[in-house]
């Protein structure tokens, strides 16, 4: 799998979620809340332990300069695997469709503007 994706500088990376932090767990119902609205970080984005997610985000990176957003690199069959059987991850080796659709959710979610938005699956064919 070949990753390429680099973004436009000055992409949120952050945002309010539905929870603040004196009501928080579940979203906040108070409807006069003062409390402080907790923050989602995109860092956080595939930190789910799912290997799909493990993939997807092994070349993921953050400048938090200029707020540019990339994904690129490479990956072999042995070095998926790799990723894959480490100890704390759920799933088998997922496959090039699977890793993409997680880059897709990212990129709807915070809304991501790609100038260079490029995937290749095991076989080099590209998926985009
Ligand atoms: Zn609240």
């Amino acid at each position: 799998m070949k990753f390429n994706f680099k973004s436009q500088p000055d992409q949120m990376i952050e945002k309010p979620t539905e929870n603040c932090a004196d009501h928080s767990l579940y979203n906040c119902t108070e409807p006069d809340c003062s409390g402080e609205m907790e923050v989602t970080d995109i860092s956080d984005f595939f930190n789910t332990g799912y290997t799909d997610d493990l993939v997807a985000g092994h070349f993921f990176e953050i400048n938090y300069d200029t707020n540019e957003l990339t994904i690129q690199g490479q990956l072999s069959e042995e070095e998926l695997e790799d990723i894959c059987s480490s100890g704390f991850a759920t799933g088998g080796v997922p496959s090039a469709d699977d890793v993409y659709r997680r880059i897709e959710i990212l990129t709807d979610e915070w809304s991501i503007d790609w100038i260079e938005e490029e995937f290749f699956d095991e076989e080099g064919e590209p998926l985009n």
